[in-house]
């Protein structure tokens, strides 16, 4: 199915995101955390893509297989482009059409010094492009709430989030943010500059100080101060912070829920506890 009809039966979406294991022999593990994740439902569970190397994109379809084929949940596979020429993009689609995977994240990944890149691609709005010519996809496309980091204005980044919406992309993932506001204020100024397709709220619960210090270092999102108060003061207490992390992620979803927003998009760093937390909060509400 692809994930568009969700939104054209004008439903919310609930969906997670999760990443393929390192290595070949964890690719076991990842059915206790598929497990759970898939008895919550989700509408669809959104798996990952590494930088560089057909490897990465085998574990991401493999993973994807088991989703669509053993848990009868809908995949929606991430695919970077910087990297790839177009007929390493034929490859991934071939694949991806043969598989039976219809909904793809179109992405242009990260800038890693030590992968070059290739020319095909410099953005992901052209690989949508490129695959809605190549097969018959359900794209979805990346976004923003603090704008990206190479961004050079608001305005510009919303134009180029047109481009993505003028290539074929149904819905945009966000960036994860600890913020509503600032979402709120995004999706505005997506509708102003002629966004009309559904824009999700990507949350991530902050349960513990490795990931804070990540955060802090990779995604560049702001923290409000209520969020720094639950950091300050618990960050040293295990406990306290799995508790605190959560209480605040469900009460951002909550927040967005009441405020009609078209889905939640769950990053579950591949923990099915936190997953099934949120989920058990929102039961009556989504
Ligand atoms: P683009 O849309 O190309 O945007 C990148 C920058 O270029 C932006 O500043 C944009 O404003 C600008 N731009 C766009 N079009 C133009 C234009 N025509 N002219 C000039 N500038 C332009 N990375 C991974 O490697 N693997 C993953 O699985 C992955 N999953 C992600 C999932 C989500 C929900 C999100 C939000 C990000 C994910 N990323 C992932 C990270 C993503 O690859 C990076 O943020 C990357 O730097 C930008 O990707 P993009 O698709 O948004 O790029």
């Amino acid at each position: 199915m692809k994930i568009s009809e969700i939104y054209s039966q004008k439903k919310r979406s609930l969906s997670f995101e999760i990443f393929p294991p390192k290595k070949d022999s964890e690719l076991k593990n990842i059915d206790a955390t598929l497990e759970v994740l898939c008895q919550l439902k989700p509408d669809f569970i959104s798996v990952t893509f590494g930088a560089g190397g057909s490897s990465n994109c085998n574990r991401t379809i493999e993973l994807a297989k088991k989703i669509k084929y053993e848990y009868q949940v809908e995949p929606v596979v991430h695919l970077t482009c910087l990297t790839y020429n177009k007929k390493e993009i034929d490859a991934f689609s071939e694949v991806l059409t043969k598989e039976g995977i219809e909904n793809i994240l179109a992405l242009r990944g990260d800038r890693n010094p030590d992968i070059p890149e290739k020319n095909d691609f410099k953005h992901a709005f052209q690989l949508m492009e490129y695959l809605g010519k190549k097969g018959d996809f359900c794209m979805a496309g990346a976004c923003y709430p603090e704008c990206h980091p190479e961004s050079e204005s608001r305005v510009s980044e919303i134009q180029h989030l047109k481009y993505k919406q003028d290539a074929g992309a149904k819905v945009l993932l966000s960036q994860l943010f600890f913020d509503n506001g600032l979402f709120f204020r995004f999706v505005e100024d997506c509708r102003i500059g002629g966004l009309t397709v559904p824009i999700i709220p990507g949350i991530m619960p902050v349960i513990n100080a490795a990931q804070i210090k990540r955060m802090v270092t990779m995604c560049g999102a702001s923290f409000p101060e209520r969020f720094r108060k639950i950091i300050r003061k618990f960050e040293d207490n295990k406990e306290a912070l799995f508790d605190a992390g959560m209480s605040y992620a469900l009460s951002q979803i909550i927040d967005l829920l009441v405020s009609d927003i078209d889905g939640i998009h769950l990053y579950t760093m591949n923990n099915p506890a936190v997953a099934g937390k949120i989920c058990e909060g929102i039961r009556n509400i989504i």
